[in-house]
This record gives C-alpha cells, structure tokens and sequence, in this order.
C-alpha cells in the first residue's frame, strides 16, 4: 500500500463520510503549487473555493500570523484587544461601510446577517413578533447551518435536516418580477449572491443587482449580498457588486479574509443597521480575536498592494477568450468574470476533474455534477494560466 492509499484509507475509517475529495493527499503548498504526499506537484485551479485569493502560505500572512501568535491570540471579547481596531478600521476605510461585525465561518457571517436584518426589521418596520420574512433565491449557497440549509432549494444539503427554520421565501435567482410579487408588508430583506458559486458560477441577467437595489430602497428593505466566495478580488473588482455600480446595505465577507489561514468572516453594513445590536445581543469567543485580526489585515494588505482585484480581471479575461476557443460537443458553455470561471458541459463533470487530476496535474472540482469550477488564485501567472489551459485543453480533446 503506497502512502497515498494509506492516508486515505485512515480517513475513511475515522472521518464522517460528508466529502468526495479528488485522491491526493497534500502535505504542503506555495503560491498556486500543491504538493502532495509522493512529492507530486499540482496547479490548484480551485483554491479552497477562493479562499486562498492570495495563494497558499503567502509569506506576507505568515508573518503576519506568527508574529501575533507570539504575543496574544485570543483575549475574548470579555476583553479588548490592540489589534481588533486596527482591522476595523482598515476594512472600514476599505470597503465603505462604518460598521463591522466580526466573526470565523461563512455560514456564521451569514447567521448573523440574519439576525441584524430581522432585529433591525422589528425596529424599524413595526413587524408583528416572529412574523419578519426574508426573501433568498433559487440554488443559493449560503453555508450548512440548520437555518441556512432551511431555505437551500438542494434536496442533498437539505433532507432529513428538518425541521427547518420558517421565514424564508425562495424567488427563482434572475426572477425580478417574482421576487416582487413574493414582498410583503414583513418583508426585512433580500439576500442573495450576486455571482451564484456553488451552484455552477451562474450570472444573473444584466441590471438584475441594480433592479433589486431600487425595490429595497423604494420599500425599505434591506439588500444583503452574500461576498464570501465573489468578493475580495475574485471577480475583477474588491466586490462584484461594484460591477452594477451599486452598494448593497449589508454584506458578508470571509474566505479570503484570511488568505486560508484561519476562519475569518464578516458582516459589513451602516452604522445604523449593526447599531440594533446591544451588549450580551450577539458575539462569538473566537470572533474578533487579535489572532484573527492580524491574519485578515495582512490578508486584506496582500490583496491591495499586489493588485489582486486587477490580476483577475486582466487574467481572467485572457484566460477566459482562450478557454471559449475549446471545440468540444459536450461543451455547453464557457463563461466567467476575472478568474471566477465556470465550464458547463452536457455530461459528468468529475471524469475530467479525475483527469485533469491524474494525468496533467490541474486541481479542479465539478460542482453541480456537470459545471467544472475554474479558479485559481488571483496569484496566478500568464504562463502558470497557458499550462492550465494546455491541459484543460488536451483532455477535452481526447
Ligand atoms: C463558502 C460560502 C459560505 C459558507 O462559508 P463557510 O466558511 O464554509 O461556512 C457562504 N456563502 C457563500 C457564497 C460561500 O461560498
């Protein structure tokens, strides 16, 4: 048994079975390099679904967290710490909003988006007691907690997880007009992806961001963008909102706010709405620790000094042009924005991921069974991209 088969065997006897990963073992990774168990190099073509924007073990981040790890990494929010308003404060004059809510995983950040709209919705829209209503979109990702995979419209995320949380109402994602018809009068928010990840990088129609904008603001509803896989540079610009020139009321952040070191996540929004919450309201031991703050400034430094945003735009426009030259009949569509690239085909995806895997080295992962997700970090090089495409290339050739 070769040490590979050997990892792999262990995990399965002790791991609870909720993955399907590609057969490598990884030991360790630099930039868009993985390496694994045997020595074997890989591109990583998917980079921990964006959260290594910045590239794995990027020296900057490192350094960042050693150094803090060396001095104090966790104080909980019982007490303050010296590094928690510096990053406040640089992801404020960042990104525009006054306000932060610190936390570690997506799906928290996601959680406690939820709680702020409704409380803020009972403050503010005299909205009878538990009667507040949020609407989400088809095919939506927002994380596995069990109010979130409440209203998740994948029959795999969702059944015999009941019973579910109420207060959703599912608009199909692109759908202006049936979004509208589903407002009430306890309507609080709309909360949606403005690029859909996980459900096979699906664009919504042009002005779509823009029309839903002008509804909240004309009813008084608050839009949620949920950034945690489309922002901090992914798609071309910081956030992929910006791409409609709009600014949506509340966003979450988390993935690359690390950089992959740690679970780093956010919500975004105004003074007035994370101003509903008052002290014992909310909090996470972990969340805002100075370990997690130092992490997410030198990640978020990374992503503005080395023009992470403009990479990918540049790059992924490249690579994309190039990618759309690809003849093959089972090939339905190619299409992307920066390096946030999505193939569709007409047949199983994971046979090609397989291949891509085994016999050219590129580290990619179907989602959605059909769709292979192409997203290396924004690190990536014009040549790095040329050997992607040579081998994405090859086996749709075959
Ligand atoms: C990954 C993701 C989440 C959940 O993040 P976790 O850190 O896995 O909890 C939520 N929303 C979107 C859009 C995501 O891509």
């Amino acid at each position: 048994m070769n040490s590979t088969q050997n990892y792999i065997e262990i995990e399965k006897l002790y791991g609870a079975n909720n993955y399907k990963p590609l057969d490598v073992v990884v030991e360790k990774a630099q930039g868009v390099w993985l390496y694994d168990v045997e020595g074997k190099k890989y591109l990583d073509c998917l980079s921990a679904y964006s959260a290594v924007n910045q590239g794995h073990c990027h020296p900057r981040i490192l350094e960042a967290m050693i150094k803090q790890a060396q001095k104090v990494t966790l104080t909980s929010r019982a007490f303050r710490n010296s590094v928690l308003p510096q990053y406040y404060e640089k992801i404020s004059k960042l990104t525009g909003f006054e306000k932060i809510l610190p936390m570690n995983s997506g799906a928290e950040a996601v959680e406690s988006a939820i709680k702020t709209v409704r409380k803020w919705g009972y403050q503010n829209k005299n909205i009878e007691t538990d009667k507040a209503e949020i609407i989400v979109c088809s095919e939506n990702f927002h994380g596995r907690t069990t109010t979130i995979i409440s209203f998740s419209t994948d029959e795999g995320a969702k059944a015999e997880f009941g019973p579910y949380t109420p207060g959703f109402k599912i608009a199909k994602y692109g759908d202006i007009e049936e979004l509208k018809s589903l407002i009430t009068t306890n309507t609080v928010a709309i909360m949606l992806e403005p690029i859909q990840g996980e459900a096979g990088i699906k664009f919504p129609p042009k002005g779509y961001l823009k029309a839903i904008r002008e509804i909240c603001t004309d009813k008084n509803i608050l839009m949620v963008l949920d950034e945690i896989q489309t922002g901090l540079g992914r798609t071309g610009k910081m956030f992929a909102y910006e791409h409609e020139n709009i600014k949506p009321d509340m966003v979450t952040i988390g993935k690359a706010l690390s950089g992959g070191f740690y679970p780093v996540s956010a919500v975004l929004a105004s003074k007035e709405i994370l101003g509903v919450f008052k002290p014992g309201e909310h909090g996470s031991t972990f969340g805002g620790s100075p370990l997690a703050a130092a992490v997410a400034i030198a990640a978020l430094d990374v992503i503005v000094d080395e023009k992470l945003a403009q990479r990918s735009s540049e790059l992924g426009e490249y690579f994309l042009e190039k990618l759309k030259t690809i003849k093959n009949p089972h090939i339905k569509e190619v299409r992307g924005l920066g390096l946030f690239i999505g193939i569709e085909l007409d047949t199983k995806a994971r046979p090609y991921c397989e291949k891509l895997f085994q016999q050219y080295g590129i580290l990619v992962k179907e989602t959605h069974e059909n769709i292979i997700r192409v997203a290396p970090p924004l690190v990536i090089t014009k040549e790095e991209l040329d050997f992607a495409f040579d081998a994405i290339k090859s086996v749709f050739a075959e």
